[in-house]
């Protein structure tokens, strides 16, 4: 592009920060790695620096001061963001992540003059920094000698321009169309704020080199830091707001039992052939417990199956509800009314735990648990430490909750059935063996997998029946519900989570065990309560209506509650769609029509 003398001083200017640019964008891409795939994240490079360098050259000739200006922002942020990307990587082994900009943003101007004192020492210089500051000085010395290095520079024909003009279009173009999945991705997560799971909502989107550059990494953390803190403010605006009216207290003790990653045919209490879980199925048969026959999980991530089972949205609320009200966190999360109307609340989780002095959220899934003012809203006392094994949640049970309290509500969370599934039972436990499984179509690999998936369920049976017990004697009630389920090895040779819509997918990933426990005491003095329990398990159900039926057994009443959404009331809604993963009908998809 020429267009005119006044401008070429411009366009030299332009050259010498693509120049600059594209090395320190292949040094951070070379030098940092673990950020993308290097052979899709150079052609990503050269797209984006591309697109750059059209709109500076169209300013050079359009607006040279403008063409200045931009040149000169786009230098200070992108060789700033540049150095402390690699400082972060050089000394804390991690580039630029959401939760290092969270605590940079919370952290007052004293401590954050302690740290960069701290980690800021000539030493830093004889790092990967000192490469970066050299670049940017050789930059500035580029800068300012530039009409001398022009004229040092070979005199280029007009043809030998055109030439290398059309070479770095069709370059240019080449790079575009091999990074256009990386491209649009980015414009779905950086520019238009989705979420992963919306984005994959979209698409199957399979990024190679998503946050490549320090300035992406930078971007993606300010819209997730973003996005966390629009959804703790709407949270936290919604303390208080939720109105009790009274409690009756109906039960005195209830206990929520939250499990993980549980698929309900590889349970014996659903009819699996093997005794997975023979400590529930015993309790079936006293009928001391009540299995419900169709309940499936509204999400198949964690995150967000707990964010619809804590709060008062029902998938599907939001044609029918005023604008205001559209997310799940506009709602009140039932926790919070159950302590405001008076039960010792106690959350003892082996995912989510609030670590001693921590201020901020550790993770994007458990900002609405760990926000200080919504944990504090919710819950009377919480556990603070993980556990490798789930009973030793039974320790912070013992150690946390209060005996004399009249009135309480107890959720154990369990790691449960999570991916590495032979990570989540102790040795002794190691009952079930490949070869107790005779399939020719699976390799002895994945039948190991598929033992150990068994094993933990088994170990989650004998967790779950010395919890039982320590309510045995109490007026409890106690309720099982995993947050989803899994896939594993069901219909062929594939195991874990996915995003596919495919019913055989789709039923093992949502189709969970959900049973009611009570105790001697609570079946005798809440007979009819217990019986219509008894009548409801044919009844659909799904995890985003839980708080609706919590409420009614706690007997409060607010006006939140919403009896088509609760499973006990004679109001209930049983043909409400299912809606899974707020986007399709469980029901219809899986073809399971109205009985
Ligand atoms: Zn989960």
């Amino acid at each position: 592009m020429d267009c005119g003398t006044h401008t070429r001083n411009s366009h030299g200017a332009t050259w010498i920060f693509t120049l600059f640019m594209a090395l320190l964008g292949v040094f951070c891409i070379l030098f940092e790695p673990g950020f993308g795939h290097r052979l899709y994240a150079l052609p990503a490079l050269c797209c984006d620096l591309g697109l750059l360098v059209v709109v500076l050259l169209v300013a050079d000739c359009a607006a040279p001061r403008l063409s200045k200006v931009l040149r000169l922002v786009l230098y200070v942020v992108l060789y700033a963001v540049a150095l402390v990307d690699v400082a972060c990587y050089v000394r804390l082994q991690s580039p630029i992540t959401p939760i290092w900009v969270e605590v940079t943003l919370l952290t007052g101007w004293d401590e954050a003059r302690e740290t960069l004192t701290s980690y800021v020492t000539p030493a830093l210089l004889l790092s990967r920094v000192g490469i970066v500051v050299g670049l940017m000085l050789l930059n500035v010395a580029a800068c300012l000698w530039r009409e001398r290095l022009c004229e040092r520079l070979p005199r280029l024909s007009s043809r030998t321009k055109r030439v290398g003009g059309f070479a770095a279009v069709a370059l240019w173009v080449a790079c575009t169309c091999f990074s256009y999945e990386e491209r649009v991705y980015m414009y779905y997560r950086v520019v238009r704020q989705y979420d992963e799971l919306e984005v994959q909502q979209i698409r199957d989107f399979s990024p190679k080199a998503k946050y490549y550059l320090p300035v992406w990494r930078l971007a993606y953390s300010l819209s997730e830091v973003h996005q966390l803190r629009v959804t703790r403010l709407a949270l936290e605006k919604g303390i208080g707001r939720a109105a009790v009216d009274s409690c009756d207290f109906t039960s005195p003790h209830i206990v929520l039992l939250i499990g993980e990653s549980c698929n309900r045919r590889h349970t014996s209490l659903y009819g699996y052939d093997k005794q997975t879980t023979p400590h529930q199925c015993a309790m079936a048969q006293r009928g001391e417990l009540v299995r419900f026959d169709d309940v499936v999980s509204s999400w198949n991530v964690t995150c967000e199956s707990f964010q619809y089972m804590f709060s008062l949205y029902t998938a599907g609320d939001t044609p029918s509800i005023p604008e205001e009200r559209r997310h799940w966190y506009d709602y009140p999360l039932f926790t919070e009314l159950m302590k405001r109307a008076g039960y010792d609340n106690l959350f003892l989780s082996n995912q989510y735990v609030l670590s001693k002095g921590e201020s901020i959220s550790a993770y994007k899934e458990d900002v609405f648990l760990n926000s200080p003012r919504l944990s504090q809203a919710q819950f009377s006392r919480r556990n603070c430490e993980r556990h490798t094994y789930d009973e030793g949640l039974i320790d912070d049970f013992r150690r946390l909750s209060d005996p004399a309290a009249p009135h309480t509500f107890t959720i154990f969370h369990f790691l449960g059935l999570h991916t590495q599934f032979r990570e989540r039972y102790p040795e002794a436990w190691n009952h079930f063996k490949p070869a107790d499984y005779p399939r020719t179509d699976l390799s002895e690999g994945q039948k190991t997998i598929l033992a150990a998936y068994d094993n933990a369920m088994r170990y989650n049976d004998h967790v779950i029946a010395r919890i039982v017990e320590l309510f045995r004697n109490r007026d409890c009630i106690v309720l099982f519900v995993p947050d989803h389920g899994e896939r594993i090895f069901d219909h062929g040779t594939e195991w874990g989570r996915n995003l596919s819509w495919e019913p055989d997918d789709v039923r093992p990933q949502f189709q969970i065990p959900f049973w009611i426990w009570a105790s001697p005491t609570y079946r005798t003095r809440h007979a009819d309560l217990w019986q219509c329990i008894r009548q409801s398990a044919h009844r659909r159900f799904s995890t985003d209506r839980l708080p609706h039926l919590l409420l009614h057994l706690a007997g409060l009443h607010t006006p939140y509650y919403r009896p088509s959404s609760d499973l006990l009331s004679p109001d209930y809604d049983e043909h409400r769609p299912r809606i899974i993963r707020e986007e399709r009908n469980y029901d219809r998809l899986v073809k399971n029509p109205p009985k």
